[in-house]
């Protein structure tokens, strides 16, 4: 089962890539991580994206593509039921760039989730989020409180507010996100099966949700 998550930040596109992962041995290929663990890795791809990261550029698109083919089309020998993509594409060419590799190695996505949410929830639960400042663990005032207010539960640092979690930087966000994700749904319409499912249910409901209709 070869799936695409579409999603705003703060849909909860990465939470369900990874419980779908888990559940049904298929394997979590995130952008985001993708490029953390080659710049961790220190080989000449790396070096390249960490120097590009570093000049506050966004790394260009055929690199992303370069490391989400090796990911995806590498066999795992056979630990993995088919792969969740969670992170790319984000534009309508980034879709048709990886169209391509995709046809040319004989591989179809199977379903495209799109995971549709509020604009004021997002900005609800984006900017409740906290980070400790010293481990980066992740906290969240609504949900996922720490037991002391602002006080990191695992190493008692201080928690702070990412700057990209601010209301204005993530509406602003979410308009360039919507802006470039229209058209990819578009492209995806036209040849795949496209499920749009409400962000706004608990976790557990979403999961449930998206396997049966992609039947796993
Ligand atoms: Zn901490």
């Amino acid at each position: 089962m070869n799936l695409v998550v579409l999603g705003a930040p703060g849909s909860g596109k990465g939470t369900q890539a990874a419980i779908l992962s888990q559940r049904f041995d298929i394997k979590h290929v995130s952008s985001g991580d993708l490029l953390r663990d080659s710049v961790a890795r220190e080989d000449e791809l790396g070096k390249e994206i960490e120097g590009i990261i570093a000049t506050g550029k966004l790394v260009p698109d055929i690199l992303v593509l370069r490391l989400v083919r090796e990911a995806i089309l590498e066999e795992g020998g056979g630990k993995w039921d088919g792969w969740i993509l969670d992170g790319y594409p984000r534009t309508a060419e980034q879709a048709e760039a990886l169209e391509e590799v995709l046809s040319s190695a004989r591989v179809v996505i199977d379903a495209v989730i799109f995971l549709d949410v509020d604009s004021d929830e997002v900005v609800t639960r984006l900017s409740s989020r906290r980070i400790c400042s010293s481990c980066q663990s992740v906290y969240n005032t609504l949900n996922h409180p720490p037991k002391h207010e602002g006080k990191c539960d695992k190493c008692g640092g201080e928690l702070v507010q990412r700057s990209d979690d601010q209301p204005e930087t993530i509406r602003r966000r979410l308009k360039v996100y919507n802006e470039e994700t229209v058209p990819v749904l578009d492209f995806y319409e036209l040849r795949y099966d496209v499920y749009r499912v409400d962000g706004s249910k608990p976790i557990a409901d979403i999961t449930d949700e998206i396997a049966g209709l992609v039947g796993l």
